[in-house]
């Protein structure tokens, strides 16, 4: 059984968490996704990603091998937001 790697599935999708490293933004180790995973978690491109990663949205790290990856925490966290976010602003419907 291969030990490295641990796969996800969300909603069908299925991500591959990789190395774990340590995240300094979250201060504790994490898992890392590579772009396209965390593009295909979004349902978007590479390109938003790196932009989410450049405003600070999503933590982005290097992987043993020197290649940018994405903190799994954040992705997580930023989905919710987004999730959240993608609500249209409506009055509060009742709450019963
Ligand atoms: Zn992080």
């Amino acid at each position: 059984m291969p030990t490295s790697g641990l796969k996800l599935n969300i909603d069908n999708m299925s991500i591959r968490l990789r190395d774990r490293t340590f995240c300094p933004v979250c201060d504790k180790l994490v898992r890392l996704v590579t772009y396209a995973d965390a593009a295909a978690f979004f349902k978007t491109n590479e390109k938003d990603i790196e932009k989410l990663g450049q405003e600070g949205e999503l933590h982005r790290l290097h992987n043993r091998r020197a290649k940018l990856m994405i903190c799994t925490d954040s992705l997580f966290s930023s989905f919710d937001k987004r999730q959240t976010r993608m609500l249209p602003n409506l009055p509060p419907a009742d709450k019963g």
